[in-house]
């Protein structure tokens, strides 16, 4: 998979990306992850990549001449890749899309920063837009960032045993049940005994009705669309938790 950052702040993305899973998955060659500089290709002397506003008003739009060079250059590279602009006026990011975008070969984010990019330039080049949340960062590129860290885990052979992503909160819409390590007792509060039984099943169904539940407490919006199984609709009719489940679900 190949992703590409289109940004004015290159150095912002130097650590996240030389770090942890991601430095290793590059490594490894199971990711290609290339920054280009959107100021190289502005044409002035200056450098510019931003101008006034058309209209009047505060701040600056960037511009469309280094953005598209920038884009084309990369084109020439890697090929032709789908074109994302971060924005908070985008589609809201999920694991869902993670899950989408990670079946996709090649990824060109666009950080935008200022008042953001000139419409031109997203109406001719962008592809899809996402945001990340309902609140304003200051550029794009730590969306970029929170984008590809979500993918990468996603793909084939990135995450080794140790940190599995199958059983991660929203891989199905469920909350991860708690997690315990040493030591058996800290500041008064035992490991729940049944985790030290050893009995794998027992283990698992804990598990289950605990990540429900704390669905339920938490995340009940979640539970709409959570489809259990028939042994898992049997479990939790045992432990009188479907009916409330149903209920929370009518609310939604
Ligand atoms: N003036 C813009 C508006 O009101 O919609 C906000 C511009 S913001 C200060 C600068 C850049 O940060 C945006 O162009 C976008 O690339 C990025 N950005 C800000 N918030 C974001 C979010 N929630 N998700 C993704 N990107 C975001």
């Amino acid at each position: 998979m190949i992703f590409d950052i289109l940004t004015i702040f290159p150095d912002l993305l130097e650590s996240p990306l030389n770090e942890s899973i991601i430095r290793r998955a590059r490594q490894a060659g199971q990711v290609r992850i290339e920054v280009t500089n959107i100021r190289d290709f502005a044409e002035d002397k200056h450098s510019m990549t931003d101008d006034r506003p058309f209209g009047g008003g505060e701040g600056m739009v960037m511009k469309p001449e280094p953005l598209t060079a920038a884009l084309q250059s990369v084109r020439a590279e890697n090929g032709v890749g789908r074109v994302i602009l971060l924005s908070p006026q985008g589609r809201q990011y999920s694991q869902e899309v993670a899950r989408e975008l990670s079946k996709e070969e090649h990824l060109i984010f666009v950080c935008g920063r200022y008042e953001g990019v000139d419409e031109r330039f997203r109406a001719a080049e962008v592809e899809d837009e996402i945001s990340i949340g309902d609140y304003i960062l200051t550029g794009g590129e730590l969306a970029a960032m929170v984008i590809i860290d979500s993918i990468t885990r996603l793909l084939p052979g990135v995450l080794g045993c140790a940190d599995s992503a199958e059983k991660d909160t929203f891989s199905r819409q469920l909350l991860k049940h708690p997690q315990y390590t040493r030591p058996r007792e800290f500041a008064g509060q035992e490991v729940p005994e049944i985790l030290l039984s050893g009995d794998h099943e027992r283990i698992d169904q804990y598990r289950f009705l605990e990540s429900v539940c704390r669905t339920m407490e938490r995340r009940p919006d979640l539970l709409q669309k959570e489809l259990f199984s028939k042994t898992e609709i049997k479990f939790l009719k045992k432990h009188q938790l479907y009916d409330k489940i149903k209920m929370l679900q009518k609310e939604q």
